[in-house]
């Protein structure tokens, strides 16, 4: 990640819940806001957890909110005792809380509506600090609220995510958006199984160039996905070069020129694309479908395609065929060919993508054969050694990786490279 230009909001996020700090569940909520926040050019400051407890709760909403312009907390909106939100916020803005009558008339037809009976506490949650603007929640039960505290505001959502994530959207992030005016210009790329180092190496003669001083990057990995994202100022503050400056999304489109430039096939997808999806869609365009044959990755790549809405149009046959039998028995892999070679060896895997396609009668066939370990490496074939094959109406190819790592990540690696192998095959 290059310096962050400083932004342009002082935002904070502060999450409460004793669940949080007991490892029960993950704070998921804010990775998302601030994923959010980042598109709109917006870095969050700082990030503060805190326990269902008032004095905890008290210091932390001083702290935040004595430095924020907006402080989003989440969380202990609930009816329950240990839901302390409204009162502390209350209780640092020196107000007593109120009961909002048309808050506590939506939370009854919520109810009515759900066939469920309320309980005396669900009034609770339509109880505000005086002066707090109601946020009403659509998604559940608890609406929000904002209120001006310390140097600017903050506004409380319920921790429910669905919740959360709706009123981020309907509230929290257009009213940022209006603070910070104009909004960057975003690219993201996605690149398959190219460490992080190296993607940082690669990238540093576009991170280091005077033009793009104005310009955030940032990688995210989700092995094997590495996602490279930039986003480009408005007006491109900072870039230099005697010409006037390029406007924010021509700024960034001539970056992800450079950036495809470098990367070349490594990406797979830009933007919201997907790999699993764009290898279904780019099937479904040509008319053409693809029958797996499975052994180390023991049905991932099924479960990767099957996910997608529409991939029956293009998929038919998936065998998972992991013991020495299954190959030669059932799958039509040669008992010479496994004596010969061992089952995780090239004529194998191409073995196995030949008769799958035929079988199937697909226009492609897949064979996937590896060691994911712990236990069966050998020198001459370590833990990690995988042949993934691709049968074609021109050939077959087959590529010999060894992958490190345990046993999922060479298995979804695995997976991976198979269809990458067919997307790459399929396009255009
Ligand atoms: P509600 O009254 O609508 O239940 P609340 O404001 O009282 O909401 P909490 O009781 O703190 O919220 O949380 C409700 C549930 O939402 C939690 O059990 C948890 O599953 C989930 N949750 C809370 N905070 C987070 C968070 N930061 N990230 C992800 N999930 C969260």
């Amino acid at each position: 990640m290059t310096d962050p230009a400083p932004s342009p909001l002082h935002v904070e996020i502060l999450a409460t819940g004793d669940e949080l700090l007991t490892g029960q569940i993950v704070d998921t909520n804010s990775v998302w806001l601030m994923d959010r926040l980042w598109d709109l050019g917006v870095m969050a400051r700082r990030k503060t957890l805190v326990a269902d407890d008032r004095e905890d709760l008290a210091a932390a909403l001083r702290e935040t909110t004595s430095r924020s312009d907006l402080v989003v907390m989440s969380g202990g909106l609930g009816p329950t005792e240990d839901d302390l939100t409204a009162e502390v916020v209350a209780a640092a803005m020196g107000v007593p809380l109120e009961l909002h009558e048309p808050s506590l008339e939506a939370i009854r037809e919520r109810f009515r509506k759900l066939g469920r009976e309320m309980t005396p506490n669900n009034a609770k949650q339509a109880r505000f600090p005086r002066g707090a603007t109601v946020i009403p929640n659509r998604f559940g039960t608890a609406p929000g609220l904002l209120v001006r505290l310390g140097r600017g505001e903050l506004v409380a959502l319920p921790g429910v995510p669905v919740e959360y994530r709706g009123l981020s959207e309907e509230f929290v992030l257009p009213r940022v958006a209006a603070r910070v005016g104009a909004t960057p210009a975003f690219r993201l790329v996605k690149l398959f199984a190219v460490p992080e180092s190296h993607a940082d190496q690669a990238m540093r003669p576009i991170m280091d160039d005077p033009a793009n001083r104005g310009v955030r990057f940032g990688y995210r990995a989700h092995w094997p996905e590495i996602h490279v994202k930039w986003a480009a100022a408005p007006a491109s503050a900072g870039a230099t070069g005697g010409s006037a400056a390029p406007s924010a999304e021509l700024h960034a489109d001539r970056i992800l020129a450079q950036v495809r430039g470098i990367f070349g096939d490594a990406i797979f997808a830009e933007g919201k694309d997907e790999l699993a999806p764009l290898v279904v869609e780019q099937l479904t365009r040509r008319g053409e479908r693809v029958a797996l044959a499975e052994s180390c990755t023991g049905g991932l790549v099924a479960e990767l395609l099957t996910r997608v809405p529409g991939a029956s149009k293009v998929f038919d046959l998936g065998v998972v065929a992991y013991a020495d039998e299954v190959k030669s028995g059932v799958v039509g892999v040669a008992a010479g060919l496994l004596a010969a070679h061992g089952a995780v060896s090239e004529p194998v895997a191409r073995a196995l993508a030949e008769w799958i396609r035929r079988a199937g009668g697909a226009t492609w066939g897949i064979g996937i054969t590896g060691i994911a370990g712990p236990s069966g490496g050998t020198p001459e074939k370590p833990v990690g050694t995988v042949y993934v094959a691709l049968a074609g109406p021109s050939g077959t190819e087959v590529v010999h990786r060894v992958w490190r790592g345990d046993r999922d990540r060479v298995r979804k690696t695995t997976a991976y490279e198979a269809l990458d192998l067919l997307r790459r095959a399929t396009r255009g």
